[in-house]
């Protein structure tokens, strides 16, 4: 009989487990623990929170991360339910009670007719058969091997080095401006790819003692915290030397200011478009352990980011992740080996929320597919499309690191104002257009 099988149990294999099995699909999940653990997990349910408690704000209405929420509900995913059958009070964030959390979702799929569970280690890619991969940011080592053979070694990473994420239309124009180093390119577009920020003598000393200042975090322990090419910290660089910076990523060669024409910017700290939109640019070079609290006010040191709205923050972590941007068709299948669907963190989405969520549209489209049913295209407009649409093609496949849903995913509402004072009514805006999109696509599919 035709089985869909489930690699991962956590977050995202336990959504999509449950969405295919109440679609009539018999499942098996594969999951490792507890025979095989990892440096993170320390029990052998199903999804089980690594670390914080926290699926983050459930403000549905003003917040990209609380419409996920709601639009999990909408599709009576389980990470959900047995999320708010145990929260604890956390103001607007949605805490959760993780023992009898994780507990409750095990007992619910080990409990389903449709569903069976595995305990072992898938360690490889399977020519036959229905396969959902959510092997997560710990993919076993094997397994991380045979996905390396398959999608090439530049496909797949093991570590990330995330650099802050900027909103576009909260960068100070009248301080920044756009050009690529000497001009390069040849279109318009690619020779205005860039954002630059200039900074004088004075600002960046001050800038560099703010660096070396700040708090850092640690690696978690079992994670190998050995840096690799091309990815150093910018406060490890600035360690090296006060002038490392200003000759790495920071170069001031190539660029005028045209605020200031005549006056040679001391450094230049560069933003790089992050997706297709434009809403979203990356701080070039600037992956760090800074503690979040201590990356707000270091960066908004930057002349032009003085009021800086940040889609993501920095950071580098030990994480295995595929470049879904090259890897993926838009129904989360491996283009090579379209019997092969991942889903979860390991397809660049980061976090327990956009992971469970993955999971959901992947069982989903799994399971219809099995059926011979072909499902309507994920919307664009609701916070599950503007994710998927994200990572299997919206990003910058060149620079794809992890993403977390955001605003700044979505495709702008016409006619409204921008800034500060407009955000309140555009992300209601965006909420509401997203609940419609979604509630219609549940109700076609
Ligand atoms: P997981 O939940 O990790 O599930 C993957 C499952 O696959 C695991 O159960 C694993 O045992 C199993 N598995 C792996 N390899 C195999 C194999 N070969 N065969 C069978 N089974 C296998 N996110 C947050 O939102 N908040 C946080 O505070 C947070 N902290 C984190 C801290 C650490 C140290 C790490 C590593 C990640 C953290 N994350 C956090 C990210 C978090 O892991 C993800 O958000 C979420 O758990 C990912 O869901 P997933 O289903 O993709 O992977």
């Amino acid at each position: 009989t035709d089985r869909l099988h489930i690699v991962g149990g956590g977050m995202a294999g336990s959504e999509a487990a449950w969405q295919a099995a109440e679609m009539g699909v018999d499942v098996v999940i594969h999951e490792m623990r507890p025979k095989i653990g990892t440096f993170a997990h320390q029990t052998g349910n199903l999804a089980e929170m690594v670390c914080s408690n926290s699926f983050r704000s459930d403000d549905d209405e003003q917040n990209a991360v609380g419409l996920l929420h709601w639009e999990m509900r909408a599709a009576g995913g389980l990470i959900m339910a047995a999320a708010d059958a145990h929260r604890l009070p956390a103001g607007g964030a949605l805490a959760v009670d993780r023992d009898p959390f994780a507990e409750t979702v095990t007992a619910r799929l080990r409990e389903h007719p449709h569903i069976s569970v595995t305990e072992e280690e898938v360690t490889g890619l399977p020519q036959e058969g229905h396969w959902i991969f959510a092997t997560g940011p710990l993919t076993s080592p094997t397994l991380g091997e045979a996905i390396r053979r398959e999608t090439g070694a530049d496909s797949l990473a093991f570590f990330d080095a995330i650099a802050p994420i900027v909103y576009a239309d909260t960068i100070d124009m009248s301080r920044a401006w756009l050009q690529s180093r000497y001009d390069k390119g040849d279109t318009e577009e690619e020779r205005t790819a860039y954002i630059n920020c200039p900074m004088d003598k004075d600002q960046y000393e001050a800038f560099i003692d703010a660096l070396l200042a700040a708090e850092k975090t640690e690696f978690h322990e079992g994670e190998t915290a050995t840096y690799f090419d091309g990815c150093l910290p910018i406060e490890v660089m600035a360690e090296r030397g006060r002038e490392t910076l200003r000759h790495g990523p920071m170069k001031p060669v190539g660029l005028t200011n045209p605020h200031q024409p005549e006056v040679k910017p001391h450094a230049v700290v560069q933003l790089r478009r992050d997706n297709a939109l434009g809403t979203l640019y990356n701080i070039v070079g600037f992956q760090t352990k800074m503690k979040y609290g201590a990356q707000t006010s270091v960066f908004r040191m930057i002349p032009g980011l003085e009021e800086a709205g940040f889609a993501r923050l920095g950071g580098i972590h030990r994480n295995t992740f595929i470049n879904s941007p090259t890897l993926l068709d838009e129904q989360m299948r491996l283009r090579s080996r379209p019997n092969i669907r991942f889903a979860g963190q390991i397809t660049g989405v980061e976090g327990y929320v956009e992971s469970a969520a993955m999971g959901l549209l992947a069982g989903r489209l799994a399971a219809a597919e099995m059926q011979g049913r072909s499902l309507p295209r994920v919307p664009q407009d609701s916070a599950m499309g503007a994710l998927i649409h994200h990572i299997t093609g919206g990003a910058d496949a060149r620079t794809f690191q992890p993403m977390n849903v955001n605003f700044g995913l979505f495709r702008p509402v016409d006619g409204l104002k921008g800034g500060r004072r407009g955000r309140k009514d555009r992300y209601k805006a965006y909420t509401d257009r997203a609940k419609e999109a979604w509630s219609a696509w549940l109700a076609n599919s």
